[in-house]
């Protein structure tokens, strides 16, 4: 039996042959959800499922108001709506 840490199912299981000719499994954590528009659900592109510490500021998300949350089409109505006072 393995370890209780690596019973998750947040883990993704890969077989590997060792140089030595064993089988064995190595564990790794599976990438997060893609992220999605909070106006209309759909996946938000340009924005990474791995680890975001790892990246640099530019790489995280879309430089532009409510980007990495609203996608592109929701954010030019949310503003429109905005300035026109709705
Ligand atoms: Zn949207």
């Amino acid at each position: 039996m393995v370890a209780p840490r690596l019973r998750s199912r947040s883990l993704v299981k890969k077989r590997k042959t060792t140089p030595g000719g064993r089988r064995v499994v190595h564990y790794r954590k599976k990438p997060s959800a893609y992220a999605r528009c909070a106006g209309c659900r759909r996946t938000l592109l340009g924005v990474p499922r791995k680890d975001v510490k790892k990246l640099t500021r530019s790489q995280r998300t879309p430089s532009r108001p409510y980007g990495g949350n609203l996608c592109s089409r929701c954010m030019r109505r949310v503003l429109k709506e905005k300035i026109r006072g709705q």
